[in-house]
Parts: structure tokens; C-alpha cells; sequence
């Protein structure tokens, strides 16, 4: 069990802790270790009702509450996020097994996502509006959507909670959040800060849990606006259920991201650019470059310099400081990263780097995976194709921009992209090309609290972060009034 004076696995609904019901619970597992770290809830549909109920009877006080105070609450929120960031960063990396320089970045990041978004909570403004009548009123009011319902996975729960939460409190939304059951302690012990900011009791509510609390949160005809992130096939699912009770959804779903290597980029630059993108998180995040396309007069020296690299990234402890890359978040995904690496060598792909676990005995425990390098890769093979969510990169090489674009274009998804050049015009026109929600120029895995973010395609629809964010959990009223003093012909519409 996981030693630390903030963890507390109790579910919070309508301002109260949920005690463990010891015949209702899903263990949570340390990623390095394999040990249990903590049990938690497996919260039944009827929490999870009583959860929308809860924010449902919340929201007409929220939603009238003023934007400088909904502001002051996520401010003081954001202010005990900075007391607790070490030791939220440690509960994190326990338990999904991110490397602590990572969490400890995140949880840094949460608290600025925040403070944006309390910046914004008082300046949702509408539009007056002039109509072709002289004689009208015509202007818009941006009003919450009701009760959010925010689902999140386990790769990187506090910063992709953040993302959703912010907006959705800043709007006026009242909202419940479901973390994943494979990593839900960082949410769960944001259910004590949130008590000690002194949010209005049913604002927010958490409820863990799997399919059950999943399928009642997401079939609920009560709910405003479901946001999700986690796998396609699950935002899928949800979009569906969703549809029959038509609420509407946002998906942060999966990615395919090109990382593009041009003959004249500053390659001492690119190769670590390069390696960010796959090896940082073990590969496991939406955004990783899982596919770098290099120029084929540079292929040869680019592939072998970040081959190097790989070779050397120190595996072990997520909270030693010279680990380099932690174990992947279970031996389930470690078992699945493997099959598509064994695909890979079968169809073609050559491996150059890694392929398998590594021989050290003090890691057996752990489900890691080394850093693997295949090249040749057929941008048509499922290695280019597929997200493997895990440490594995797959290289081919082009000869046109042209090429690079097309190739970059050509799978289902389309979230991230990174392009290294030195040449500011070729930057931008492909940038332009490109079909993802993110393009990066000489740089790569950069966030920002004020860049939307977001995917096109199988990556999903709809946007976090940013100012855009807001408009996931804002809807649009128009109020028009005749000023005239006209008497009407009953029968015929007025335009
Ligand atoms: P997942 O789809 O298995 O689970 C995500 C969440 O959905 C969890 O909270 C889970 O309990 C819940 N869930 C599962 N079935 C459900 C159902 N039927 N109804 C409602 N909820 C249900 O995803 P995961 O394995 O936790 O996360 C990995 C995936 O997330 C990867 O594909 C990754 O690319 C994606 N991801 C995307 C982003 C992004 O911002 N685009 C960020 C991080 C991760």
C-alpha cells in the first residue's frame, strides 16, 4: 500500500466521502512492483446516479454563482495544487509509473491550466448583434451546459483531468469525474483539496470505478456534456451510448503522430526532438511521435544517432532520478506491446534497437519494455498504422515534402506532428498540409495552457486547453427582441 498523507481512495458525492463497501472494491497495482498499492471503490450505477444528482441539484447555484468568485474558488484550488504538487507528482508516478521529473512537471502544469482558466471564468462574454430590422435587440448569452461528466485515462491522470476540469468549472459547469481504475489515486485525493478550497458541496463529485459507473455516467439523459479521453474503441462505445440519449461528447482518443526530419533541420536538435517523442513516458501518451519520417540523405546518420541514444536511456525506479524511462503501466500492455513488436518483425520491419525486455534482474518485476527502433517500415504496415501506446518507434524515409505529407497524412488519426527544418517557408506550408489537431516546429511534446489542443480524424473531436476549451462547455442562447411597436401578420414567419 501506497505510504502518504494525502491518499484517501473514498469517492466524493454531494460533499460527502464515500466509506469502501469491502465487497464492491478493484485493486490498483504498482506498475513497478506488481504489489497492490491501494483498493478502491467499483462504484454501482446507482453511485454513479447519485453522483449526476448531486452536481444536477448543484448546478442552478453554480451556474448563478459570478465568474470572479467561480475564479477565486479555482484559484485557491489551484494554490493547495502547488502545496501538494510534490507529493501528488509522487502518488502519480506509484501508480501509473511515469518517471517522477514527469509527474512532477505535470502537476505543475495542472496548477497553471488552473490559473488560465480562473483568469476566464469572469469574461464569458456574447454578442450584440445587429439585425437587417432597425428596429431589434438581437444578442447571445454563453451559458454552462449543465452537469459535466468527465472521464480520463491512466496515463497521465491529473494533467488530463485538468484539462477538462478547469473549463468546465470556469464555464459553470457542476461536474463528475471518473479517473481510470488502473490509476485513479491522484484524483482521488484531489477530493480533499477540493474540500479544503471550499467548492459548494455537489460542484464536483468523483466516483471510481469500471464498466458499471462507466455506462451509467455516459447513458444518463441528465448530463450536459461528456468530455472523454482514453482508447478509440472506448470513445466509440461512449459516443454511441451517448447518442441515444443525445449528449453531446468530447474525445481525446488515440494517436499516430508523424515526427518529420527534413534534410536541413539543426539535427543536433532533432535527435533528442525525436527521442522526446517516442521515448519520454515510455511511448505511453496520445501524443507520442510514434513514427519519424526522415529524409533519405539523412536517414542513415539520424537513425543511427538516436539508435545511440536508445541504447543508453536508463530502465528502472519512476522515482530514482536517473531512471530514464519507468516500466510500462501493466503487464498486460507490456504483453501487448510485445505481440505488435513480434507483427512488426514478421511483416518486414527491421529491428535495429531493443525488441524485448530487458536481461537485468532487479527490473523482472516490472513491466518494462526496451526501447525499441525498427526501420524500412511500410507506412502501410500495421507498426505505421496502429498506436502501440508504448516504447516503440517506427522509421521510414522520404524523398519530396510532398511525400512526407502524404505519408504523414495516411493513417485513421491525426492528433499530433512535428516538422524539423530550418527553412521558414517549407515549416510553414507544411504545417499547413498537415492533418492534425497539433503541428510543432522544431520542438516536440510542448503544451501550454493557452494552445488548444486536440485531434481530427480517429484522434476525436473537439478541444482542451486554450480559450476553445470553454466552448466544449458553453452553449450559445440567442435572445432577440422586437423593438417595434408593429402589430404582426400572425401567419407568416418574421425574418
Ligand atoms: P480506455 O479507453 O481503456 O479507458 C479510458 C477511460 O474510460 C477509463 O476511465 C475507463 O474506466 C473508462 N471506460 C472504459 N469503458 C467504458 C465505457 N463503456 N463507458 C464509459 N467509460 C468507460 O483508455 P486507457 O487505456 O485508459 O488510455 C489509453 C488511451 O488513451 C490511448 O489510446 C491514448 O492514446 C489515449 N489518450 C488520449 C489522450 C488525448 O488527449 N488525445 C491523452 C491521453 C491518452
Amino acid at each position: 500500500m501506497v505510504e502518504t498523507a494525502i491518499l484517501d481512495t473514498r469517492m466524493l458525492i454531494n460533499g460527502r466521502r464515500v466509506e469502501l463497501d469491502v465487497d464492491r472494491t478493484i485493486p490498483v497495482y504498482s506498475p513497478l512492483t506488481g504489489q497492490v498499492l491501494a483498493e478502491v471503490a467499483d462504484a454501482t450505477a446507482e453511485q454513479a446516479a447519485a453522483a449526476i444528482s448531486a452536481a444536477e441539484a448543484a448546478f442552478d447555484s453554480w451556474r448563478t454563482t459570478s465568474g470572479a468568485e467561480r475564479a477565486r474558488l479555482m484559484l485557491r484550488l489551484a494554490d493547495l495544487l502547488e502545496r501538494e504538487a510534490d507529493s501528488l507528482a509522487r502518488l502519480e508516478s506509484a501508480d501509473n509509473g511515469k518517471l517522477l521529473r514527469e509527474t512532477t512537471t505535470q502537476a505543475k502544469f495542472t496548477v497553471r491550466n488552473y490559473r488560465f482558466f480562473a483568469g476566464a471564468a469572469d469574461k464569458i462574454y456574447g454578442h450584440t448583434i445587429p439585425l437587417d430590422a432597425w428596429e431589434t435587440f438581437d444578442y447571445t448569452r454563453r451559458e454552462p451546459v449543465g452537469v459535466a461528466v468527465l472521464i480520463t485515462a491512466w496515463n497521465s491522470p491529473m494533467q488530463l483531468l485538468a484539462n477538462k476540469l478547469a473549463p468546465a468549472l470556469a464555464a459553470g459547469c457542476t461536474v463528475v469525474i471518473k479517473p481510470s481504475e488502473i490509476a485513479p489515486l491522484t484524483t482521488l485525493s484531489l477530493a480533499g483539496i477540493i474540500e479544503e478550497a471550499g467548492f459548494p458541496k455537489g460542484v464536483i463529485n468523483i466516483v471510481t470505478g469500471g464498466r458499471d459507473a462507466g455506462v451509467a455516467l455516459t447513458t444518463d439523459p441528465r448530463v450536459g456534456r461528456i468530455s472523454f479521453t482514453g482508447s478509440v474503441s472506448t470513445g466509440q462505445a461512449i459516443a454511441r451510448a451517448a447518442a441515444d440519449v443525445l449528449v453531446p461528447v468530447t474525445l481525446e482518443l488515440g494517436g499516430k503522430s508523424a515526427n518529420i526530419v527534413f534534410e536541413d533541420a539543426n539535427l543536433d536538435r532533432a535527435v533528442p526532438g525525436a527521442v522526446a517523442g517516442i521515448f519520454a513516458a515510455g511511448g505511453q501518451t496520445c501524443i507520442a511521435g510514434s513514427r519519424l519520417l526522415v529524409h533519405e540523405s539523412i536517414a542513415d546518420e539520424f537513425t543511427r544517432r538516436v539508435s545511440e541514444i536508445a541504447q543508453t536511456i536508463r530502465l528502472g525506479d519512476p522515482a530514482d532520478p536517473d531512471t530514464q524511462m519507468g516500466p510500462v503501466a501493466s503487464t498486460v500492455q507490456r504483453d501487448r506491446i510485445l505481440a505488435m513488436i513480434s507483427d512488426a518483425k514478421a511483416d518486414g520491419s527491421r529491428l535495429i534497437t531493443g525488441g524485448g525486455t530487458p536481461a537485468a534482474p532487479e527490473l523482472a518485476d516490472g513491466a518494462f519494455v526496451e526501447p525499441t527502433i525498427f526501420v524500412d517500415v511500410d507506412p502501410a504496415s500495421r507498426l505505421a498504422q496502429e498506436e502501440v501506446f508504448g516504447p516503440v518507434l517506427a522509421v521510414t524515409t522520404f524523398r519530396t515534402d510532398e511525400e512526407a505529407i502524404a505519408i504523414a497524412n495516411s493513417t485513421d488519426f491525426g492528433l499530433a506532428s512535428g516538422i524539423w527544418t530550418q527553412n521558414v517557408q517549407r515549416a510553414h506550408r507544411v504545417a499547413r498540409d498537415l492533418v492534425a489537431g497539433t503541428v510543432w516546429i522544431n520542438t516536440y511534446r510542448y503544451s501550454a495552457a493557452q494552445a488548444p489542443f486536440g485531434g481530427v480524424k480517429q484522434s476525436g473531436y473537439g478541444r482542451e486547453r486554450g480559450l476553445e476549451a470553454l466552448d466544449e462547455y458553453l452553449r450559445t442562447k440567442n435572445v432577440l427582441m422586437d423593438l417595434s411597436d408593429d402589430i404582426r401578420d400572425p401567419f407568416a414567419i418574421k425574418a
